[in-house]
């Protein structure tokens, strides 16, 4: 049975959430829809003591303010879980879990959204998928010979598994830097490697200062100025609480990168070598756009070409939420909302 609506949206996390707030405003009739059973989007699936890079009045949705998580300045992920839920629910957003989006096609005038439940038939989609369901590992020679674990952020949760092991962690993010003092403070044994020394935001910066740094960068693109550098001139690494403790109690000492792996550990270009139990690669993520395949629409660098929001060469298409290419700051909670409200915008103009 084929189901009709005006808008999809795939992806009921930050994004979506943001796009059906936007939406129902204009009244504009749409679906959200999200493979997972409950709440919360991608973070459902982070470390139990992940700290948000900003505090929570700095890191709201349109619409409601994200409470203070008592007793935290930085809250954490569980505190975003139920701020989304809350938030779905108090909008009342028509959000459809354990629903799979497979692929989307043209069909004339519509767009048809194949998912695992059946079709629907739409005038514009918005593609709000995210990148947890796609972890990118880094092609390092020996991989396969390895015989200890290897996991990717996204499968990390606590230091309590590890007890008594030898863990690398892998990465010069934020990813990387909390998950190495999440184990440094539990006492495990760690060696944390880098690709190039890890740089740290002054201490007094946090995400507030990313976004305006987004934001002031897409402005001057904009006008034809120069390229401010953005968020990447300012640093990689947020040393919130957890992080700058670590390091100022000398517990983070990266290396630089390994350049194999060997069936028990790691080897380094000067052939000194190390034994380990566990590598964790904090190597990134890569957008979800599979279900776009059919559409055709692949840009450079596995993304697709937009126009702020609007594939280039699809206009019913919107994709949001991946990051400045969709929006300055348009991965981050606070930074979401401008972009979902331009789209939600433009896909009513185009309706009408
Ligand atoms: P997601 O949350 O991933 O939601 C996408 C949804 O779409 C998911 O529910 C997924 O299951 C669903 N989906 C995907 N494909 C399909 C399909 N084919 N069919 C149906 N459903 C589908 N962000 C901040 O704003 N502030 C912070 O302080 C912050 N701190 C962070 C700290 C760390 C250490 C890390 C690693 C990240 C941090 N982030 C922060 C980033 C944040 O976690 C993500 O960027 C954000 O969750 C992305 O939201 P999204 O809605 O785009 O995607």
């Amino acid at each position: 049975m084929t189901q009709r609506t005006d808008v999809v949206v795939i992806g009921g996390g930050q994004a979506g959430l943001a796009a059906g707030y936007h939406l129902r405003r204009l009244g504009v009739e749409h679906v959200i829809l999200d493979a997972q059973t409950t709440p919360g989007g991608a973070w459902q699936h982070t470390w139990d003591s992940l700290s948000l890079f900003s505090p929570a009045r700095y890191s709201s949705l349109p619409g409601r303010l994200m409470p203070v998580q008592p007793g935290r300045t930085y809250p954490d992920a569980a505190h975003v879980v139920d701020y989304l839920a809350d938030y779905e629910k108090r909008y009342g957003l028509p959000v459809q879990r354990g629903v799979r989006v497979c692929a989307v096609h043209r069909d004339g005038a519509f767009l048809r959204v194949r998912t695992d439940c059946g079709d629907w038939r739409a005038r514009a989609v918005i593609g709000a998928t995210g990148t947890w369901t796609r972890p990118f590992l880094p092609a390092v020679p020996g991989r396969r010979e390895f015989t200890g674990r290897q996991l990717h952020t996204v499968q990390y949760r606590s230091p309590n598994e590890f007890a008594g092991q030898r863990v690398i962690v892998v990465g010069g993010g934020n990813s990387a830097a909390q998950i190495a003092a999440d184990l440094a403070h539990a006492r495990i044994d760690l060696t944390w490697v880098t690709r190039r020394t890890p740089r740290y935001l002054a201490d007094d910066i946090d995400g507030r200062a990313l976004f305006d740094a987004a934001t002031a960068r897409r402005r001057a693109l904009d006008e034809g100025r120069a390229d401010t550098g953005g968020v990447a001139s300012l640093g990689d690494i947020v040393a919130v609480p957890p992080v700058r403790a670590a390091r100022d109690a000398g517990l983070l000492n990266p290396k630089p990168m390994f350049s194999r792996l060997t069936a028990a550990g790691v080897e380094w270009a000067d052939t000194t070598a190390a034994e380990v139990d566990a590598v964790i690669w904090c190597t990134g993520f890569r957008p979800a756009l599979a279900p776009f395949a059919a559409l055709h629409l692949r840009g450079s660098r596995g993304r697709v070409a937009t126009d702020g929001t609007r594939a280039v060469d699809e206009p019913r298409l919107h994709l949001l939420g991946h990051g400045d290419w969709t929006g300055p700051a348009s991965a981050t909670l606070i930074g979401v909302g401008r972009p979902a409200r331009e789209a939600a915008r433009q896909i009513r103009d185009l309706l009408a």
